[in-house]
């Protein structure tokens, strides 16, 4: 059974005590779900946020990660260094990374391979650019960002993998994917899934659904067989919003 999954990707928000006070305020308001509930607020702040959430059933993620062990990356964060602040699961291939930080499939596959071999889980992003979208080759793009970065792992890794679809032309636009197009979409990398491996790991991944989730239209698009859950950006930064999103699922 695929786990239901809603994260919020906090980018480069929030300082210190304001991610300590946002912890707070959904720690004290989270409602009782099934699904787990994650947070990615930025490196300095993440041993905070899991001293602050020890109690809590929030779990506290990373945004990024380098694919070395350790060495000369400055600026650079490793696997090692998260696991022993006890953060275990991390976001990969957001479409800020690829965009700002040139963040190509191969470089994606080495990060993902890394934080495997750590027994770190991994919420991969991918997903097209309008560009794609409007000449109708966003299942080309999206089937090969998949191929490229994960579709080499051995089939054990994939109960250590979460995917989040993310249109690139939804995020922080205010524009989203219809339901209906976000179903297919999930429906499609599931079918491609089913084909470059099996069945049952395609019915056992979580697919996350990220662009533009609100409270007004979460209930829609989670209401989707083959949607998981969101990977929430801006809406995840203001805590009555997340926790009505969080409901919602
Ligand atoms: C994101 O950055 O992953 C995201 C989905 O952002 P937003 O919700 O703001 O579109």
């Amino acid at each position: 059974m695929r786990s239901k999954i809603v994260a919020g990707n906090w980018k480069m928000n929030k300082n210190l005590e304001e991610t300590e006070a946002l912890l707070a305020t959904l720690s004290a308001k989270l409602p009782d779900t099934q699904a787990e509930v994650m947070v990615a607020p930025a490196y300095v702040n993440l041993s905070a946020a899991v001293r602050c959430l020890e109690a809590s059933k929030i779990e506290v993620i990373a945004q990024n990660m380098h694919f070395a062990e350790s060495g000369a990356y400055t600026g650079e964060i490793s696997a090692d260094m998260l696991l022993n602040i006890d953060v275990n699961t991390v976001i990969i291939g957001h479409s800020e990374r690829r965009a700002y930080f040139a963040e190509t499939d191969g470089i994606l596959a080495k990060k993902v391979q890394t934080a495997l071999d750590h027994e770190i889980r991994v919420m991969f992003c991918f997903g097209e650019e309008l560009e794609d979208r409007k000449a109708n080759n966003h299942f080309n793009v999206v089937e090969n960002q998949l191929r490229n970065a994960l579709f080499s792992l051995e089939a054990a890794s994939w109960s250590r993998i979460i995917l989040a679809y993310e249109p690139v032309w939804a995020i922080g636009t205010g524009e989203t994917a219809s339901p209906e197009q976000a179903q297919e979409m999930h429906e499609f990398i599931r079918k491609t899934i089913a084909e470059a491996y099996d069945q049952t790991i395609a019915n056992n991944v979580s697919i996350l659904y990220g662009g533009s989730v609100k409270p007004g239209n979460a209930p829609e698009i989670f209401g989707k067989p083959d949607v998981d859950g969101g990977l929430i950006g801006g809406a995840s930064l203001v805590a009555d919003d997340f926790i009505a999103i969080i409901k919602a699922i």
